[in-house]
């Protein structure tokens, strides 16, 4: 049986209670919009995905007051990795950073919403949208029930896999990557690694930089102390990451600890001592862009948009998004502008997604293991040797 969902109309309905999502609702919220967040699970996931927000979304965030009353801090980074190479930006540079484990952003964001009057719906599946010329329509599952919603305007911020781009006829053509990269929380007991200046000394590896992916004889390998992103973390405890050709292997969650020690062994070219694991999983990067963010009343924003597979772009273009859908559905809806502001939404931030891809495919050529590679790697770290090169360059990141 299909019921008419209890709760009123709104203006806006966002499926999707990830970052994107959230912090649409809490701006459109602000702007006493009423909005309704759609979210399948019951509960926020505790897999670790983003560590932190790289770009001015990091200074929008601290503005709007979401870091307030915690300790988390933005800052502006000397150095920066871009693929392998390290951007040296000197002090105060351009390129800005919260580090901050996504789990908790999304905590932040979702209080900042339902504080400003976003109404967030856990454990409501969205199964079907569809539009009309006034309306765009929503079939719900929730705890075993059918139930239908109407908005002005529903908003896909439902991840790579989006419903609401299916929906919508909008094609997401990109490149999966050849490399698979296998990621995992893992507890190294005192003394097994030592501390070095900026790094880590790894014994049968030598010294390894912290917070860089860097090369190794069979891929590349990072790894950062859980206590840089949350300062209540042990201090033996280390997220690290491997990288390395895929072959037919697929994404695994969760990835089982032998595979991660394989990979880890193979990358390295030893063992690295860690006692136990968790959170192991892999993933396989892709690069992807919707051929619109619009059509009628269905639009998108964050990975429903766009994925890229480096250089941590992704949460500062989706917020971004967020930011400029929420400035143009106000006007549409509170400020009587044409409808014509949602096109140009749909246009200037999908061209911000060609850019942070062709940015990503610059770092996957520059990591590539060829000829072609290993002169732009030459070329290219000339440039970004004179500092000015370097700030120019973060300076595009920055953005968005
Ligand atoms: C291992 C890893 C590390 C990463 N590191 C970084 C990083 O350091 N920096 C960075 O910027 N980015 C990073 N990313 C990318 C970042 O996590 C994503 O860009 C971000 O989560 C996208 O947010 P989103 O809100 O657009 O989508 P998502 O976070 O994917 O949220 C989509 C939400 O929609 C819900 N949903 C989907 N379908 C439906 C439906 N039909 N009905 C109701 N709800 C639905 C899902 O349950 C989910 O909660 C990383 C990703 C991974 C996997």
């Amino acid at each position: 049986m299909v019921t008419e969902s209890r709760t009123s109309r709104p203006e806006v309905a966002i499926v999707g209670a990830g970052p994107v999502g959230l912090l649409l609702a809490g701006e459109l919220a602000g702007s006493g919009i009423r909005v309704i967040v759609l979210e399948r699970s019951e509960a926020a996931s505790d897999a670790p995905r983003a560590n932190g927000v790289v770009g001015r979304s990091a200074v929008d965030l601290a503005r709007r007051g979401v870091l307030k009353d915690t300790r988390l801090r933005v800052l502006a980074v000397p150095r920066f990795s871009f693929g392998p190479l390290v951007l040296r930006l000197g002090l105060r540079g351009p390129l800005h950073i919260l580090p901050v484990p996504q789990r908790r952003l999304e905590q932040l964001l979702e209080t900042r919403a339902t504080r400003l009057g976003a109404e967030i719906l856990r454990g409501h599946e969205v199964t079907t949208v569809a539009q009309s010329e006034d309306a765009a329509r929503l079939e719900i599952r929730h705890d075993g029930s059918a139930l239908t919603m109407t908005a002005d305007y529903a908003i896909g911020c439902d991840g790579a896999h989006s419903l609401v781009r299916h929906a919508a006829g909008i094609a997401f053509p990109g490149l999966t990557d050849d490399d698979i990269s296998r990621i995992a929380r893992v507890t190294i007991p005192r003394g097994r690694i030592s501390r070095t200046r900026g790094g880590f000394d790894i014994p049968g590896v030598g010294p390894v930089s912290a917070m860089h992916p860097q090369r190794m004889p069979g891929g590349s390998f990072s790894i950062a102390p859980a206590a840089a992103l949350d300062r209540t973390a042990p201090r033996d405890l280390y997220l690290i990451s491997t990288r390395e050709t895929r072959g037919d292997t697929a994404a695994q969650d969760p990835l089982p600890v032998e595979e991660l020690r394989a990979s880890l062994r193979r990358v390295l070219g030893t063992d690295l001592p860690f006692a136990d694991a968790s959170n192991a999983r892999s993933v396989v990067g892709n690069c992807r862009l919707a051929t619109a963010y619009r059509s009628g009343r269905l639009l998108l924003a964050g990975d429903a948009a766009h994925v890229f597979n480096a250089g941590g772009a992704s949460l500062n273009v989706g917020f971004q998004d967020a930011f400029a859908l929420s400035a143009a559905l106000t006007a549409v809806l509170r400020q009587c502008a044409a409808e014509t502001e949602l096109d140009a939404y749909a246009d200037t931030r999908h061209a911000a997604g060609e850019r942070a891809i062709d940015h990503t495919r610059i770092q996957a050529a520059l990591s590539a293991d060829d000829e072609n590679a290993r002169a732009l790697n030459t070329v290219i770290t000339a440039l970004l040797s004179r500092r000015s090169g370097a700030r120019t360059l973060a300076r595009l990141l920055e953005e968005g």
